[in-house]
C-alpha cells in the first residue's frame, strides 16, 4: 500500500468517527510525507490546518493508524511549502486575499484554483429523492438565471446531507456553461479568517473589493459567523453590494437563519429575503440508490445484502453512508478479501449499534458522568449546582432524544420528580443548543462515548 492509500484509509476511519462537518475542510491537501515504524510526518497546506488537526484530531489519527495495524507513536505536521509557493506563482490575478482561501480548498489534484470548486461535486453524481428534490429544483433554476430567480439562495440541513455538494454543483454548472462568470466558493471559516487577517493588515478594502467582483459568491456553513461581529459587518457590506448588482449569493447552514444565534438582525433578514430550502434525511430506497451509485463511481461491486444492511442501519446522513463504504473498500484493498455480510458487520460494528445496546438510560448516565467527570450518583441528588444541573439536564435530553423515553418515565429515573422537570430540562437544552455552538460539541462528544461503549 502506498502512503497515499494508507492516508486515505486513515481519513476514511476518522471521517466515520467524527461528527464535525468541518472534516473535509481541514483535511484537503493533506498527505503522508514520510513514515517509519513509529513516526509519521504529515503535510498540511497551512498553519491554520496544522493547528486545527493537531488540536482536534491527533488522537483520532493515531487510533486510525493502530486500527490499520500500524503502531505509530509520533505524528509530526509539516506545512507544505511547495503547495504554498506553487499556488502563489500560479495565482496570476493580483487579488488581495487570504492565501488560505486558495490553500485549504484544493484537494490533491483538482480543486479549481480560481473558483475553489471541487470538480467532483456535480449534478451528474448528485442523487435526487423526496428528501432534497425541492432544493434541487431551486438549484437548477438558479443555474439557468444566476442572480435573478432566487437571491440569495439559502440551503440548510443536517451534517452530511449534501449541502456542500449541492452548492458546489451549482458553481460548477454555472462555471462550465459560462467561463466568463467569476465564481467563488468559500467556507465561512475561511471567510472569517480572511476578514480578520485583512483587518490586521489594513487590507480589508482590497479584500472586499476582490469579493465584489464575483458574479456568484458561495459561502458554505454560514452558521459559523455566529457571534463574529466584524465578519458580519464586513460581510453585510459585501452582500449588499453583490445583491444590488443582481449577483448570485448562495449560502448553506446547518440550521435556518432564524436559528443562527448571535446573527445581526439585518443579516438575518437578508438571508431570509430570497429562497430558503432545506434538505432532509434520505429514506431507505434513496439510501440504497445512493450506495449503489457510490459503488459504481468507486468501481466496486458489493452484494445486495451488504448494501441493504448499510442502508437499513445508517440512516442519518450521506457522509456516514459514504464513510461506511470507504471503510469496506479500504479493507478490501488492504486484504484483497471479498466483502460479504459477515465482514461488513464486523467492520461496521463501531458505527452500527444494535438497538438493544442503544435503548438503555443507564448508558446515557454513564456517558454523561464520564464526560463531566462526575459520579453517577451525583446526578440523582437534589443539588442545584450548575456543574450538576447541566449534566442532569443533558442526560434527560438524551433520554428523550436518543431513546424516545416519555417525560414521566425520564422523571421516574431521576427519583420520581414531577414530570415537568424533564420537560423543562429538554426545552432548556434545546434552546441553549441554538445559542451555544460549544454545547452542541459537548453533546456530540457525549454521544460518541455513548455509542462507542
Ligand atoms: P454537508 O455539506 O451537508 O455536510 P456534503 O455535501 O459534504 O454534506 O455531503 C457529504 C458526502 O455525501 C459527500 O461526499 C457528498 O458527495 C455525498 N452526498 C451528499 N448528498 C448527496 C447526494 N444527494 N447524492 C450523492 N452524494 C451525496
Ligand atoms: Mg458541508
Amino acid at each position: 500500500m502506498t502512503n497515499e492509500e494508507l492516508w486515505q484509509a486513515v481519513l476514511a476511519r476518522i471521517q466515520l468517527n467524527t461528527s464535525s462537518n468541518n472534516f473535509s475542510a481541514w483535511f484537503v491537501n493533506t498527505n503522508i510525507v514520510s513514515k517509519n515504524e513509529k513516526d509519521v510526518v504529515i503535510s498540511v497546506p497551512n498553519k491554520i490546518a496544522k493547528d486545527w488537526i493537531q488540536n482536534k484530531y491527533h488522537r483520532e489519527i493515531l487510533k486510525a493508524f493502530r486500527e490499520l495495524n500500524f503502531n505509530i507513536r509520533e505524528l509530526d505536521f509539516q506545512v507544505n511549502i511547495t503547495s504554498l509557493s506553487k499556488s502563489k506563482t500560479n495565482n496570476q490575478e493580483q487579488e488581495v486575499e487570504d492565501p488560505n482561501i486558495n490553500q485549504l480548498h484544493f484537494e490533491q489534484f483538482d480543486i479549481n484554483r480560481e473558483t475553489n470548486l471541487n470538480p467532483r461535486y456535480v449534478f451528474d453524481n448528485f442523487i435526487v429523492g423526496s428528501f432534497n428534490e425541492l432544493t434541487y429544483a431551486a438549484a437548477q433554476a438558479i443555474c439557468k438565471n444566476p442572480g435573478i430567480t432566487y437571491n440569495p439562495f439559502f440551503v440548510y440541513g443536517g451534517v452530511g446531507l449534501g449541502k456542500t455538494h449541492l452548492l458546489q454543483a451549482i458553481g460548477n454548472k454555472v462555471y462550465s456553461e459560462n467561463k466568463n462568470k467569476k465564481i467563488k466558493y468559500i467556507p465561512s471559516e475561511i471567510l472569517t479568517s480572511a476578514i480578520v487577517n485583512s483587518i490586521g493588515n489594513n487590507t480589508i478594502e482590497e479584500l472586499k473589493n476582490s469579493y465584489k467582483k464575483y458574479d456568484v459568491l458561495i459561502i458554505d456553513d454560514i452558521q459559523f459567523i455566529s457571534g463574529k461581529v466584524k465578519t458580519q459587518e464586513e460581510f453585510f457590506n459585501i452582500f449588499n453590494f453583490l445583491y444590488q448588482k443582481n449577483k448570485q449569493i448562495i449560502l448553506s447552514s446547518d440550521r435556518p437563519p432564524k436559528a443562527i444565534a448571535n446573527l445581526e438582525e439585518r443579516l438575518r433578514s437578508r438571508f431570509e429575503g430570497g429562497m430558503i430550502a432545506d434538505i432532509n434525511s434520505p429514506d431507505f430506497e434513496t439510501r440504497v440508490a445512493i450506495l449503489q451509485k457510490k459503488c459504481q463511481e468507486k468501481g466496486i461491486k458489493l452484494p445486495e445484502d451488504v448494501i441493504e444492511y448499510i442502508a437499513e442501519n445508517i440512516q442519518k446522513n450521506i457522509r456516514e453512508l459514504e464513510g461506511a463504504l470507504n471503510k469496506l473498500i479500504a479493507h478490501h484493498k488492504l486484504t484483497n478479501e471479498q466483502i460479504n455480510i459477515e465482514i461488513t458487520k464486523k467492520l461496521l460494528k463501531n458505527i452500527i449499534i444494535p438497538s438493544f445496546q442503544r435503548k438503555n438510560p443507564q448508558k446515557i448516565i454513564k456517558a454523561v458522568t464520564d464526560f463531566y467527570n462526575l459520579k453517577e450518583r451525583d446526578l440523582f441528588t437534589d443539588s442545584r449546582k450548575k456543574e450538576i444541573v447541566k449534566p442532569r439536564q443533558i442526560a434527560m435530553y438524551l433520554m428523550r432524544k436518543e431513546l424516545k423515553n416519555s417525560f414521566p418515565s425520564i422523571s421516574r429515573i431521576f427519583g420520581g420528580k414531577d414530570h415537568t422537570t424533564a420537560i423543562y430540562a429538554c426545552k432548556k437544552i434545546k434552546s441553549d443548543l441554538e445559542k451555544m455552538e460549544s454545547l452542541n460539541e459537548e453533546i456530540e462528544a457525549i454521544k460518541q462515548i455513548l455509542y462507542s461503549c
